[in-house]
């Protein structure tokens, strides 16, 4: 039965995408919830993965803020000099890959891809029940797959009761057939959640179920190659903490 994985926040990040990749084993499809590109050194590299992945994927913030299709001024300061980092640094195709980007898509029958949240899907940051009861009633299928908090979890709304899953290392939860889920599936290049490995979510579509694992990569590398293109030193430490 399809076994999908679903990237999300992946931040120019090449080594923590290609462990993910590579633990994640085969996969039937592959969808993304956006920023693919922003704060780390690897964009072209890592819009070709994505690319070649034939991900079904969404723009983020940091897609359309580094390619001209968002102001900066919504982002601070380290972000914003990394998005111009990335600007410069983008290929033509890869520019181009983040350009045909949609906001929003739907991903097989009963499922939907946002980076930040149906209701506000460039920079909303959906982190509680208020903000999960906001954005059910705005989309019709049974699943949106979102991002940008770099922190997984999943908000499930069964009948009329919304509640909050923690995700943790290795969990497996089989899906309410009933159930609707707003589902963020972590961040694979820049964890916020203490937890400074890379975030892996796949979706058992035969079992109705999703998983998460956390996946170490070589940080040291990602850290030196920053260094090399004079990314802010904030943004390659905070890689360390997980924050
Ligand atoms: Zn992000």
């Amino acid at each position: 039965m399809p076994r999908i994985g679903v990237l999300g926040d992946i931040h120019s990040n090449l080594p923590a995408l290609e462990a993910v990749l590579e633990s994640a084993g085969a996969c039937d499809e592959w969808w993304c919830v956006g920023d693919v590109v922003g704060y780390g050194p690897y964009p072209n590299e890592c819009v070709r993965e994505v690319a070649a992945l034939r991900a079904r994927c969404v723009a983020g913030n940091h897609d359309l803020g580094s390619t001209g299709r968002l102001e900066l001024d919504g982002f601070n300061v380290l972000a914003r000099i990394a998005c111009e980092w990335t600007a410069v640094a983008l290929a033509p195709e890869g520019r181009e890959f983040l350009q045909s980007l949609k906001l929003v898509e739907k991903a097989g029958e009963a499922v939907m891809l946002a980076h930040g949240s149906p209701r506000d899907p460039v920079w909303e940051y959906l982190t509680s029940e208020d903000c999960a009861a906001r954005s059910f009633p705005l989309f019709e299928e049974r699943i949106c797959f979102i991002g940008h908090t770099h922190v997984p979890m999943i908000f499930s709304l069964v009948g009329d009761s919304i509640g909050t899953v923690e995700v943790y290392d290795g969990m497996r939860m089989e899906l309410e057939p009933s159930g609707r889920y707003l589902i963020n599936t972590g961040s694979v290049g820049q964890p916020r959640d203490g937890d400074k490995r890379a975030c892996r979510c796949i979706f058992d579509t035969g079992a109705d179920a999703v998983e998460f694992e956390r996946i170490p990569y070589d940080i040291g590398k990602v850290q030196w190659r920053m260094a090399e293109e004079g990314l802010p030193k904030p943004l390659s430490d905070r890689l360390e903490r997980g924050r």
